[in-house]
């Protein structure tokens, strides 16, 4: 017997209809090139967005098509987030920080038909356009005098744009599976692959972020979101906070500053943020450095990469909680949270210590395993490591214009290509990338545990281990390190000392090499394959 309950679709435009009225009032501030604090509201966001709408109905597109952005996190991209995906177009979101090869390959590999960019990025856009001929224009997110100057003929002014359109448009009515935002992985081994999100999966993945032990975003929260509108959608923060009715404050192309991130934060009463570890030790640093405080904010989030215990523990004296969380592209991207934090009564010092570095249990919603190498699923002990598969309505079924990929060999689920454990009461810890782990007599070092110790370390900026061959246990850890300002004496056995006692023995790096900068990929993250030829010939000194 089926339920009589109305089959109402899950669309993003129902956001629309639903914070318009209920939270119209409600701000966002951005930071933009032509304006260092521009405010308005949803309502005025929303009637922009159909402003917009009718702008993108005069080209004659059809429905799926492939809108594309290449911007900062600021209400001119929310208004096109809303516009494309709300008119039964795709908003393809674009990562600046691909290689200009990669740009031109996920355009000309989506078809997107226009695309929208931040006027920071137009001597990219320039270098590339040429060889995206299916793109029929390019609009500059700016106002008329911001504009840059060029002969090209196929350039639009956003504000321009929206100049005499109504703000009143019919959203059409959607297939709750339609296709509304796509995003590319940042394809560190081949090209990269796009993850092709529906409504439904997006509504669905909203309501996830928003529990309380997710991200836990709510009316009275001024969030920032410091994640890029340009990969994953940052994290489903531009649609959870209309939901909730909380004020979104976007730090543009400030993303990185400390001093703007703390000013935002301070001057705007933020009370959560989310980002990469990257961004927390930049905000840190800043306040370390000028004495200044963060009183309003209450929580972050950090994904993305592991968060390494130092980072968490410096929060702790601003009375910020740190939430780790764990996820990816092809997961839009939530898939586990660890709400430690908010349970601190339960624990004593030592173990709240060992028990917030790992990502925390899965967000209601997405299912995970661990399988060796026969497929065989292994237990929730703690202790066996195996291949971290996931599945659930926000989790990739395939690439876009892909069949088949080896992430999907066993069907229904999804590789993650990480390795993991997961305890008894489902707390997962993410040990490695598959193809990053170190293999040391037949055993695994997690590369991410001894980075995470080392970076706690006071005279480390960042931390990478590699695993280099070794006569005698195949495999050894090598750890490399860009030492910060205080760090010019910082000597190999002083780190390998620090490490002692904090990790296990056979852990320690067999050796310590000093780098000037870390190789990092476009979403932040260690390149550890780009560290592993600048050390190709590497040999260990007992070896
Ligand atoms: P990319 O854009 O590089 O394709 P994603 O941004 O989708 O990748 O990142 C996914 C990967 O990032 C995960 O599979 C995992 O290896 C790593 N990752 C994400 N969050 C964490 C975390 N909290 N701890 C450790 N690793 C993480």
């Amino acid at each position: 017997m089926q339920g009589l309950m109305m089959n109402a679709p899950l669309t993003i435009t129902s956001i629309v209809h639903h914070a318009e009225r209920v939270h119209g009032r409600k701000e966002i501030v951005s930071v933009t090139r032509d304006n260092p604090r521009h405010r308005y509201t949803y309502k005025d966001a929303f009637g922009r967005a159909r402003q917009l709408a009718n702008a993108i109905a005069g080209w004659k597109l059809e429905q799926g098509d492939r809108i594309a952005t290449f911007a900062w996190n600021d209400y001119r991209h929310f208004e096109t987030y809303y516009a494309s995906a709300c008119s039964g177009y795709v908003c393809h979101t674009i990562n600046p920080r691909l290689f200009p090869e990669q740009i031109v390959y996920i355009i000309n590999h989506a078809d997107d038909q226009w695309v929208f960019l931040d006027p920071d990025f137009w001597p990219i856009v320039e270098g590339v356009a040429d060889q995206c001929p299916g793109v029929k224009g390019w609009v500059v997110m700016t106002t008329r005098e911001h504009m840059p100057v060029t002969d090209r003929d196929n350039v639009v002014c956003y504000e321009e744009l929206l100049e005499g359109q109504s703000s009143t448009f019919e959203w059409p009515e959607l297939d709750e599976n339609a296709a509304c935002s796509l995003c590319y992985t940042s394809g560190t081994t081949g090209n990269p692959k796009g993850v092709l999100y529906s409504h439904r999966s997006t509504m669905l993945h909203t309501y996830a972020t928003m529990m309380p032990d997710a991200l836990g975003i709510a009316s009275s929260d001024v969030v920032m979101p410091i994640v890029p509108m340009f990969h994953v959608n940052a994290w489903g923060n531009p649609y959870a906070c209309p939901v909730a009715g909380a004020k979104m404050v976007m730090p543009g192309a400030k993303m990185g500053d400390g001093a703007t991130l703390a000013a935002l934060i301070n001057e705007e009463g933020v009370t959560m943020s989310a980002g990469v570890p990257t961004v927390w030790l930049n905000l840190l640093n800043h306040l370390r450095s000028t004495g200044e405080r963060v009183d309003t904010l209450e929580r972050v989030v950090v994904g993305g990469s592991a968060c390494p215990l130092s980072i968490m523990e410096e929060f702790d004296t601003y009375g910020v909680d740190t939430r780790h969380a764990w996820g990816m592209t092809e997961m839009s991207p939530l898939g586990t949270s660890n709400a430690a934090g908010a349970n601190r009564a339960q624990f004593t010092d030592d173990e709240f210590a060992k028990m917030r570095t790992n990502v925390g249990i899965p967000v209601f919603g997405v299912e995970v395993k661990i399988t060796d190498d026969d497929n065989n699923e292994l237990p929730w002990d703690g202790k066996a490591f195996g291949a971290l598969k996931v599945r659930g309505p926000w989790i990739c079924e395939s690439y876009y214009k892909l069949d088949g990929s080896d992430a999907h060999s066993e069907p229904g689920w999804f590789e993650t290509g990480d390795v993991a454990t997961i305890n008894p009461d489902g707390y997962v810890s993410i040990t490695d990338r598959t193809k990053d782990v170190i293999k040391s007599g037949g055993e695994w070092i997690s590369s991410i545990e001894v980075e995470n110790c080392a970076t706690g370390h006071p005279m480390v900026a960042e931390a990478g281990v590699i695993g280099r061959m070794h006569p005698k246990w195949g495999e050894r850890p090598l750890l490399i390190v860009v030492r910060n300002e205080q760090g010019a004496d910082l000597t190999p056995d002083e780190l390998k000392n620090y490490l002692d006692g904090k990790i296990a023995k056979w852990w320690i790096p067999d050796d310590v090499q000093f780098i000037d900068a870390m190789p990092h990929t476009a979403t932040g993250k260690i390149q550890k394959m780009e560290l592993r030829e600048m050390f190709a010939d590497y040999q260990f000194p007992d070896a």
